[in-house]
C-alpha cells in the first residue's frame, strides 16, 4: 500500500455528473475545507439506477469531471464505478474498494439532501449508513428540517441548526452541512441546452466546451 493513502482524510462524491457544474465544485471545495479533507475523490456513476433518460456516456461524463477539476490539486476523479462496467454501480461496492484503497483513514460520502432522501431506494442501505459516514449538503427546495423526512434519522431529534451531526437509528450519525447555495442543477443545463439557451458561467468552459463538440445533450436519449 502507497504511504500516501494511509492515515488520510477522504471524501468520495458520488453522482452522475452528468454534466458537472459549478454547484458541484463550488459544494466539494468547500467540504474540503470545513471537515479539512486530503482528497475530494469525484465518482461518475456508471449507469445510474434511479436515472435512465438523457445520459451522456460514463466515459464523456468522466472527461467532464477531469476538465473541470484539472486545477485543483486536492480533487480527484475515480473510474471506479465506469469501468465496473456492471450496470447499475452501487455505492456500498464503491465504498468497500475505497476502504481498503485507503486504510486507517477516515472516509466521507458526500451527496445532496436530495439523494440522501431516496437512500432507501439504494442497494443495502442499512450497511451502507455503518461502512461510511455521510456528509449531506443542504440544497434548495430542501431546509435543514427536511432530513427528518428520513426513516433513518433518529426520531425526536432535536435539529439544533448549530450542530452539524444528525444522529442515525443505527447509532451512527451524519453531518448535516450548508454549503454556499448556487442553484444549478444537471437537469437545468441539459434542458437549456435543448432549448438552444445559453449554459454559460453555469459550468467551466472547457466543460462547456466539451459538450458542443461532442454535441452533447442535444436530443431525448
Ligand atoms: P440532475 O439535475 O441530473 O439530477 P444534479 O445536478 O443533481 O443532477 P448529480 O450528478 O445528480 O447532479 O449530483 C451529484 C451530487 O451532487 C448529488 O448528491 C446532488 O445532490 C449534489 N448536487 C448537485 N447539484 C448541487 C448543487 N447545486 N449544490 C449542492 N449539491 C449539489
Amino acid at each position: 500500500m502507497p504511504l500516501d493513502n494511509i492515515n488520510k482524510k477522504i471524501g468520495l462524491f458520488g453522482g452522475t455528473f452528468n454534466p458537472i457544474h459549478y454547484g458541484h465544485l463550488r459544494t466539494a471545495a468547500e467540504i474540503a475545507e470545513t471537515f479539512a479533507l486530503d482528497k475530494i475523490i469525484f465518482i461518475p456513476s456508471y449507469t445510474p439506477p434511479l436515472k435512465k433518460t438523457d445520459i451522456a456516456p460514463p466515459s464523456d461524463r468522466f472527461e467532464m469531471v477531469k476538465l473541470a477539476i484539472h486545477d485543483n490539486p486536492i480533487f480527484e476523479v475515480s473510474d471506479i464505478e465506469y469501468h465496473q462496467n456492471q450496470c447499475p454501480s452501487y455505492t456500498l461496492h464503491t465504498v468497500e474498494q475505497f476502504k481498503k484503497l485507503y486504510q486507517n483513514s477516515k472516509i466521507y460520502f458526500t451527496i445532496g439532501i436530495d439523494a440522501f432522501l431516496d437512500i432507501h431506494l439504494w442497494y443495502q442501505p442499512d450497511i451502507l449508513l455503518k461502512e461510511v459516514e455521510f456528509i449531506v449538503i443542504i440544497r434548495p427546495p430542501y431546509l435543514h428540517n427536511d432530513i427528518k423526512r428520513s426513516k433513518y434519522i433518529k426520531n425526536q431529534t432535536n435539529l439544533n441548526t448549530k450542530t452539524n451531526e444528525i444522529p442515525l437509528i443505527n447509532g451512527h450519525y451524519i453531518n448535516l452541512v450548508n454549503v454556499t447555495q448556487l442553484n444549478i442543477s444537471s437537469t437545468d443545463i441539459r434542458k437549456k441546452l435543448k432549448n438552444g439557451q445559453s449554459i454559460k458561467y453555469l459550468l467551466p468552459e472547457s466543460v462547456e466546451l466539451f459538450i458542443i463538440r461532442k454535441l452533447l445533450y442535444k436530443g431525448d436519449s
